[in-house]
């Protein structure tokens, strides 16, 4: 049976009328779900018991369960257990500017990226649009605050499960549900190009981030497998029909690899690169994982190459270290757990 919150609104109208009900009742059931957020069909008192048998026999609430949470100063690391037994991850960041989620879009990942530690577990299945929305529930069930932002940045490359993406981002951002607006939600990709171009397509202010990582052609085969079918050149074609078509700036994310990716040319190289483009560019330290040999750069050389950034025009902020602790780089804490 399919997952309760697997439906926007416009799948539960469709349902509801091909089943002899009233259209509006939709918006009663979406309420009761995310507004109240009951767990039970027979908790929703203002349906007939009809129609709650009805939804009883056609949908299920989904088996998943927070199985561990490490918290550090603003952020908490959350390992999840699906229903088949599988383990994905989110996490919670504080920000002054509200509470942040991040989620993961899949078990596991394809794209293989030579520094992540999700990508050493290969992609055992999609997640639904449901999987992807009850992580913001069961985190909302944890947290006295609201969630104000999503970022699709956990394990898995959404754009590898792109139609569940593109309901889940409808059922987060529906106005009378958990009303996320889409411009607090954002969708990193390492640069799937013709799911760019799909994405410009959908009619929604949804940001998109770019895990950039490299100046060039020859440092990104190296470290990021896609760039041998998507090269730079060709990501960046799309990236630019992408502005012309949404005029919504982009966000580069470019980790800071120890003596890869962080010399001060390549700086100068990866400001031509994006010169004119309305971006502004990420810096990461990365995140050291035991079971990879990559180096986070030096500080020293991370200011240095901001700097060069800052010179050429580039907008650019140094991501805020989040989580070193809690080991909140993507795939990291499932990675313990599943050994
Ligand atoms: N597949 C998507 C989204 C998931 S990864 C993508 O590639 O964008 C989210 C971000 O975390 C990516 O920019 C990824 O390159 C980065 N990342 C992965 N491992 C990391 C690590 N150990 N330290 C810092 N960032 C990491």
């Amino acid at each position: 049976m399919k997952n309760v919150y697997d439906l926007t609104i416009t799948d539960f109208e469709e349902f509801l009328i091909n089943n002899n009900e009233k259209k509006y009742r939709a918006s009663q059931i979406m309420d009761w779900l995310y507004v109240k957020e009951v767990k039970k069909f027979s908790l929703m008192t203002n349906l007939s018991k009809d129609l709650i048998k009805l939804l009883e026999d056609n949908f299920i609430f989904p088996d998943m369960k927070i199985i561990k949470e490490e918290k550090d100063l603003d952020v908490s690391k959350f390992l999840i257990k699906l229903f088949d037994g599988n383990y994905i991850e989110a996490v919670l960041m504080h920000h002054d500017y509200g509470e942040s989620i991040c989620i993961s879009s899949q078990v596991g990942c394809n794209m293989s990226c030579a520094f992540c530690e999700s990508g050493r577990l290969k992609k055992v299945r999609n997640l639904t649009s449901g999987e992807m929305v009850y992580q913001i529930m069961l985190i909302n069930n944890v947290l006295d605050k609201k969630i104000t932002h999503v970022v699709v940045m956990g394990i898995g490359e959404p754009f590898d499960n792109f139609e569940n993406l593109i309901k889940f981002i409808d059922i987060i951002n529906y106005n009378k549900g958990i009303n996320i607006g889409s411009r607090h939600i954002t969708v990193s990709t390492c640069g799937v190009v013709p799911r760019i171009y799909d994405f410009m397509k959908i009619g929604k202010e949804v940001n998109l981030a770019i895990s950039l990582h490299a100046p060039t052609d020859e440092i990104r085969n190296k470290i990021m497998p896609i760039n041998k079918i998507y090269n730079i050149e060709k990501l960046m074609k799309a990236v630019k029909d992408y502005l012309k078509m949404t005029n919504r700036r982009v966000t580069f994310e470019y980790i800071m690899l120890k003596g890869i990716n962080d010399s001060k040319e390549d700086a100068v190289v990866l400001a031509k690169l994006l010169r004119g483009i309305n971006c502004y560019v990420n810096l990461i330290p990365y995140n050291e994982t035991e079971n990879i040999g990559f180096k986070r750069s030096d500080m020293k050389t991370i200011l240095d190459f901001y700097d060069i950034l800052k010179k050429e025009k580039i907008t650019v902020t140094i991501r805020r270290e989040f989580g070193t602790k809690v080991s909140a780089a993507c795939g990291q804490l499932r990675a313990k757990e599943v050994k």
